[in-house]
Parts: C-alpha cells; sequence; structure tokens
C-alpha cells in the first residue's frame, strides 16, 4: 500500500509543478510582462492549465484512490497518509464531475463577460453586462447540478471555496451578525467621524514600501522565501512551500492604503510559508479554505496592525520615517484615523465594522438568484434598497453598486463572497484562544515583539495545511462550532473606546490607552 501511496502522490506532485509554472506565469502577467505579452500568456496559462487537469481526472488516479480506501479506512482519521487519500478523493470526485465540456463553455463566457464588464463599470452600463451576468446564473445553476443531492443549490458552489460550509448555516450566522451590527454602524455614524487629514498628505512610495517590509518582517514573514512586488490588485502567489510571494499596491496620497494590504497579504503568505514540508506538492499542501485564509490576513491587517499595542511600538518609528507629515500628529489622532468608521460604497475600502454588511448583502444575493427568488434585472434596485436599510446610503450610481466587484463577472455566482466575513468572525475566535492559551501576547505586540503569537498560529493552524476542514480547525481550536460572540466583543470593546457607544464591557485585557 506504501507503494500505491507514493505512485499517488508522485502523480499529484506533477500535476501541482504545473500548476505551479501556471502559477509563475500568472505573477509575471501581474507585475512585469510587458502588454504586448497578453495573448500568448492567456494561451499558455489556458494549455498549462488543461493539461493539469487532464492529468488529474485520469482514471488511473480514480483507481489508486479506489485502492487505497482499505488502507485509508485502517488508519487513525488524522494521520498524514489517510489525510492525503481523504481531501485527494474530495477534489478527485468534484473534478470528475463536471464535463470537460461545460469547463470550457463556463471559462469561454467568463472570459467575455469580463471583457464586457471592464468596459460597462467606468460607463455605468450595467445593461450591457446585464445578459452576460443572466448567463452566468444559469451556468452557475448548471454547475451545482453536478453534485445532486444538495440542501440548497449554493452549497456545492460554497464547496468550491470553503468546504463543508451550508448556506442554511452561514444565513443564520449572517442574519445573527447583521442584527447586531446595524444598530452599531448606527450608534457609531451618529457621532462626529474621526478625522484621518493627517493620512492625506504625500508619503513617498519607497519610504512606504520600506516601513510595510519592516512590520512584516517583524511579524515573520519569511524574505529568503518570499519577495513583494507592485501589482494594481494585491495578491499572494505560490510556487512552493519555501517561495510565497506578496505583491502591493501604493498610494502616495493616502497613508495605510498600502501598509494594511501589504500586512493582509503577509498574512496569507505566513500561513502558507508554514505549512509542514511533507504536504508540499500535494493536495494538503495549501490553505485550507477562503475562510480560515482571511482569518489569517485580517487577524494581522485588524487585530494586530489596527491595534493600540501594535502603534505605541511602531508609530515613533512611523514618525521618524514620516517626520514633516506627522511628528507633530499626536498617536491618538492617527489611531482614531486609522480606524474611522463611516457608511461607504465600497466594500473594499470599508472599515472594520461596516466591511461584513457589505459582504452579507451580497451573499444574501447570491443565494436569492440562484434559487430562482431575485433576477439579475432586479439586482440593481435591490442592490440600492439593502445599502439604505444596512449601510444607510444609497449609492448614486451602478458604478458603485452592483457593478463594483469583479467577482461575479469573472467567475460564478455562488460561494463568492462568504469567505471575507467567515474570516473576519473566526479570526476574533482564534486571537481569542491564542490569548488564552498566552495571556501575554498583547504586551508582546506593544514591544514589536510577534513570535508567541506566530508560533501559536503555526502550531494550530499553519502547518496543518489543508488537513482538516474550517469546521474540524474551529472544533479544534474552540472545542465549540463558528461563533459570532468573540468578534462582537472585539469589535465592542475596541470601538467602545473610540466612540461613546450605549454598551461599552471594556476588557482588562486590552486597557492602556485612554
Ligand atoms: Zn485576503
Amino acid at each position: 500500500m506504501e507503494t500505491k501511496l507514493q505512485e499517488l502522490k508522485n502523480r499529484l506532485i506533477e500535476i501541482n509543478d504545473l500548476e505551479s509554472a501556471a502559477a509563475l506565469l500568472h505573477w509575471d502577467q501581474s507585475t512585469y510582462m510587458p502588454p504586448g505579452g497578453a495573448e500568448a500568456r492567456a494561451r499558455q496559462l489556458a494549455t498549462l492549465g488543461r493539461i493539469a487537469h487532464e492529468k488529474f481526472v485520469d482514471p488511473a488516479i480514480g483507481k489508486l484512490l479506489d485502492e487505497l480506501r482499505p488502507y485509508e479506512e485502517s488508519l487513525p482519521y488524522e494521520s498524514d497518509e489517510a489525510s492525503l487519500i481523504r481531501v485527494t478523493r474530495r477534489e478527485y470526485e468534484r473534478a470528475v464531475n463536471v464535463p470537460p465540456s461545460f469547463v470550457a463553455r463556463f471559462y469561454e463566457h467568463t472570459a467575455r463577460t469580463y471583457e464586457v464588464w471592464a468596459r460597462a463599470r467606468p460607463a455605468n452600463d450595467f445593461p450591457a453586462v446585464r445578459p452576460y451576468l443572466e448567463k452566468t446564473l444559469d451556468l452557475s445553476r448548471e454547475l451545482a447540478e453536478f453534485f445532486p443531492g444538495y440542501e440548497h443549490i449554493a452549497d456545492p458552489l460554497i464547496d468550491y471555496s470553503d468546504y463543508g460550509m451550508k448556506a442554511s448555516f452561514i444565513r443564520e450566522l449572517f442574519a445573527e451578525l447583521r442584527q447586531r451590527l446595524v444598530p452599531l454602524v448606527q450608534a457609531i455614524t451618529a457621532q462626529p467621524p474621526a478625522d484621518d487629514s493627517c493620512l492625506r498628505q504625500h508619503f513617498p512610495e519607497a519610504q512606504q514600501l520600506a516601513f510595510g517590509r519592516e512590520v512584516i518582517a517583524r511579524f515573520g514573514y519569511d524574505f529568503n522565501r518570499g519577495r513583494e512586488d507592485k501589482t494594481h490588485h494585491p495578491f499572494t502567489t505560490k510556487f512552493s512551500i519555501d517561495d510565497v510571494r506578496i505583491t502591493t499596491r501604493v498610494k502616495e496620497h493616502l497613508f495605510g492604503d498600502a501598509l494594511f494590504s501589504t500586512m493582509h497579504e503577509a498574512g496569507h503568505a505566513m500561513y502558507e510559508q508554514n505549512i509542514r514540508k511533507e504536504f508540499e506538492g500535494t493536495p494538503l499542501g495549501g490553505g485550507t479554505s477562503s475562510g480560515v485564509h482571511e482569518s489569517q490576513s485580517r487577524l494581522w491587517e485588524n487585530i494586530v496592525g489596527r491595534s493600540w499595542g501594535f502603534w505605541s511600538f511602531f508609530y515613533p518609528r512611523l514618525q521618524e520615517v514620516f517626520p514633516q507629515q506627522l511628528g507633530a500628529v499626536e498617536m491618538d489622532t492617527f489611531y482614531r484615523a486609522i480606524n474611522k468608521v463611516e457608511r461607504s460604497l465600497i466594500r473594499t475600502d470599508a472599515d472594520e465594522v461596516t466591511y461584513n454588511l457589505h459582504v452579507m448583502l451580497r451573499f444574501d444575493f447570491e443565494s436569492q438568484m440562484l434559487e430562482g427568488n431575485l433576477a439579475i434585472g432586479d439586482l440593481p434596485e435591490a442592490w440600492h434598497e439593502r445599502f439604505r436599510t444596512d449601510i444607510g446610503i444609497v449609492p448614486p450610481d451602478d458604478r458603485d453598486g452592483v457593478l463594483q466587484d469583479v467577482h461575479w463577472y469573472a467567475g460564478r455566482i455562488g460561494g463568492s463572497f462568504q469567505g471575507y466575513t467567515l474570516g473576519n468572525i473566526m479570526n476574533a475566535q482564534f486571537y481569542a484562544a491564542a490569548l488564552r492559551d498566552h495571556p501575554q501576547i498583547p504586551e508582546e505586540i506593544a514591544r514589536g515583539e510577534f513570535g508567541t503569537l506566530f508560533g501559536w498560529l503555526k502550531e494550530h493552524i499553519w502547518q496543518h495545511g489543508s488537513k482538516f476542514t474550517t469546521s474540524e480547525l474551529v472544533e479544534r481550536i474552540t472545542g465549540g462550532p463558528i461563533s459570532i460572540e468573540p468578534y462582537m466583543d472585539y469589535l465592542r470593546r475596541k470601538y467602545g473606546k473610540l466612540y461613546a457607544l450605549p454598551v461599552n464591557d471594556a476588557h482588562p485585557a486590552d486597557s492602556g490607552h485612554r
């Protein structure tokens, strides 16, 4: 059986080599490739993707998985071997369920839709993309139908990014969160907004980049096994566990955008850099879900990177880097500026408190569209209406409304957004668990030390790669299911100090300022 397992592993690693080559081509395309390279690059990526897919759905892999079943069943669930067979089978069955002709049709359609959207968004022209989006919805439902026996039609689509999470569970969790967040946003935005003019000065690019790199090197991002380059839409990519790269972009007239995005991507990258080497090149060798991945990026970006403790160490250093811009700005003013809460139109620019409202309305719309309860033609109006009730403003147009996110225009409808909010919810649960084990973590952060937190995340989350599903990981760490309480505690405690809120249950662990 060991020989058969080795044979399976060898095949998987070969496929992963092709996928890593494609990832490198994609990284190059998004960073340094001259525009002229686009046409050939699209073809090269399609070729590599097709060969990798063909190799994975090869019946020989199915036969190996069948032969390995008794061996898998003889091993403990958590063993590396059983986990490798289990997770590979899950991905294999998903891949063979979808006919290649459908995959080709789907990619062709989404490529065309993306082109139309890229022109329609600046022109505020929803009618131009409407027929394309209708076809996307049809194809998304067709895709779900390849996985019969689902409870909700979104479930098989959610499985692609957050395996095992059911729409019914997410809907209930989000409804609970929304009920608590809407009044919080109202209470905060009823007060005078924070003054963030100190961030809106000229901050030269070179110093911004250097400062960001200094911060993430201290977090523990390993520059010997990674690097940072510039791009339009920041992302993290991986060619092996020892080569995980991040990208960023710099706005010279807005401090924070580049730094927080760098911390965010470093959170994703540290997860990937610290998966056990034994999993390299196999389906276990990547982060387990989009939700857990976002929990890591947002933990470093928000819970750590926007905390008072973090800045009590780094703000004097930042003032040294930008003496003219920040030398006379009090830390309290700066802290309020980087944590400003406001009603805003764009999800990706939203603050910690309002962000999830942006995600939840998208998740609900996806479900309703898939169910047939919301027609594409009614989407812009539904968007405006939900914004009015949840966020308290109405987008002036569709450009900054239903046309703002690329997701539906470059992929399927279903399972595209829930990971962002699941990540926010889980990052508070994970951080609370880390604090229970190591109550000194906040004091360490205030000294610019991150080793204890890094080590805890590595031990409990990162090293496991995809061995455990999202729910299994949460259960192992917290002893229970995903819950919004630690997240609401975190928000109430932090924003209760920044704003006069009706309920301000300050917690001793977070004292030390104001
Ligand atoms: Zn992210």
